[in-house]
C-alpha cells in the first residue's frame, strides 16, 4: 500500500480481520441458498452479516438490507420507481445522472423538492465532506449515506430507502447495501431468482457479504466520537501549514473532518496529485470518482465556484492510519510543491 494513504474517501483498506473472514469464506464451498451443509454454512455466515449491517445503520430488521455490488448500484435502484425523480445538485453520479431534476440551493443548503416523488440527498458529500441536511419532502426519501457510514451514527429517520458500499469503512469492494423501509412496496432490482426476498436475482457474493459484515461489527466496536476528534486535529494540522500559499477552503459550515477540499490558486490540481504520489503521498483531485473525466467537478459548479478554482482544487481524505506526522508531512510536501511550481 502507498506509505501515506490520504484517499479514504476514494476506498479505504481493508481491515486485517476482514481480510481474514474473506479468505476463510472464500476457502468454503457453498451457495448460499443450497439446502445441503454446506450452503447453510454460507448462508448462516450471510445472515450473520446482514444482522451487523442492520444494527450498524439501526434499521430495525434485518430483512431491510439487500445486499447490492455497491452504492452505485444501490443508487441505481431509485430508477426501478415508477416517478419523478428528485435529486440534489451535490449528489454522487450514480445519483445525479439519473435525473434532471434537480433541486435547487442556496450554498450547501437544499431547499425543499415537490411533496411528492423521489426525493435524493446525500448525507455527506464526497468531495468535500459538507454535511447535508435530507428536506424529506418527498413520498420516498433517500439518502446516500457512502461517506457516512463508519464515521457517524447513522440516523434512518424518514427515510424510505438509503445506499452505502463497503470498501468506504474498511470491508471489500464490490459489496454494498441498498435499505429498504419496506421491502415489500419495492421493484425488483434484477429478475430470474429469489434471492434477496425476490429483489435482486443472482448468487450472492457470499466473501464479500462476510467481509461487509465483519466490518459492519468492528464499526460498531469503535468510539466513533473520539476518531473524529482524533481526525479533526489531523485536518487542522494540514490547514494551519497551508496557510502560506493562500489556500481556498471548499467548507460548509456543518463539516465532515473526514474529508479536505482545498484550492491552491495557481496550481492546477493534477500537477499537485503527481507531485505528491513521487514524494509518497496519495491524494486526489476533486472526487475521485470523476477523476480521468476533464469536465469541472458538478458539485463545485453548483457552488459557484470560480472554474480556476475548481481546476485547482484537491482532496485530502483521513483514515485510521493517519498520524499527525504524515499530516504535517503532505501539507509541507504541498508547500515545498506550490512553492517550486509557482516560482516566476
Ligand atoms: N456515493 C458516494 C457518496 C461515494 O463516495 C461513492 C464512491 N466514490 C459512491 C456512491 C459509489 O460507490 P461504489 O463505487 O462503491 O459503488
Amino acid at each position: 500500500m502507498h506509505q501515506n494513504y490520504f484517499d479514504h474517501a476514494a476506498t479505504t483498506p481493508a481491515l486485517p480481520e476482514v481480510r481474514e473472514a474473506v479468505c476463510h469464506a472464500m476457502a468454503e464451498v457453498g451457495n448460499p441458498h443450497s439446502i445441503h451443509q454446506s450452503g447453510r454454512s454460507m448462508r448462516d455466515k450471510v445472515e450473520w452479516s446482514r444482522q451487523e449491517v442492520a444494527q450498524v445503520i439501526g434499521a430495525d430488521d434485518p430483512q431491510q438490507i439487500i445486499f447490492t455490488s455497491g452504492a452505485t448500484e444501490a443508487n441505481n435502484s431509485l430508477l426501478h420507481l415508477p416517478q419523478e425523480l428528485w435529486v440534489s445538485p451535490f449528489e454522487h453520479s450514480s445519483i445525479r445522472e439519473l435525473s434532471s431534476k434537480v433541486l435547487s440551493n442556496k450554498g450547501w443548503e437544499i431547499e425543499a423538492g415537490p411533496m411528492q416523488g423521489t426525493v435524493s440527498v446525500m448525507a455527506v458529500n464526497n468531495e468535500t465532506g459538507a454535511i447535508l441536511t435530507h428536506p424529506l419532502s418527498g413520498n420516498h426519501n433517500h439518502s446516500d449515506l457512502t461517506q457516512l457510514v463508519g464515521k457517524k451514527q447513522v440516523t434512518l429517520q424518514g427515510l424510505q430507502s438509503a445506499s452505502f458500499s463497503g470498501h468506504k469503512f474498511g470491508g471489500p469492494m464490490g459489496v454494498g447495501v441498498l435499505y429498504l423501509e419496506d421491502p415489500s412496496s419495492f421493484p425488483a432490482l434484477q429478475r430470474g431468482g429469489e434471492q434477496e426476498f425476490g429483489l435482486r436475482a443472482g448468487t450472492l457474493n457470499g466473501p464479500g457479504i462476510v467481509g461487509l459484515g465483519v466490518a459492519a461489527a468492528i464499526v460498531r466496536q469503535k468510539n466513533l466520537d473520539q476518531e473524529e476528534e482524533r481526525v479533526r486535529e489531523l485536518r487542522q494540522i494540514v490547514k494551519e501549514t497551508l496557510l502560506p500559499v493562500g489556500p481556498h477552503y471548499n467548507e460548509s459550515e456543518n463539516q465532515s473532518p473526514w474529508i479536505l477540499s482545498i484550492a491552491i490558486p495557481g496550481v492546477l490540481a493534477e500537477t499537485l496529485v503527481i507531485e505528491a504520489d513521487v514524494r509518497g503521498y496519495a491524494i486526489s483531485s476533486g472526487a475521485a470518482c470523476s477523476s480521468g473525466s476533464t469536465e469541472p467537478s458538478h458539485v463545485l459548479m453548483a457552488l459557484g465556484l470560480p472554474l480556476d478554482l475548481i481546476r485547482s482544487t484537491i482532496r485530502i481524505s483521513f483514515g485510521p492510519s493517519n498520524t499527525k506526522e504524515s499530516a504535517s508531512g503532505l501539507a509541507q510536501c504541498l508547500v515545498d510543491s506550490t512553492k517550486r511550481l509557482t516560482k516566476p
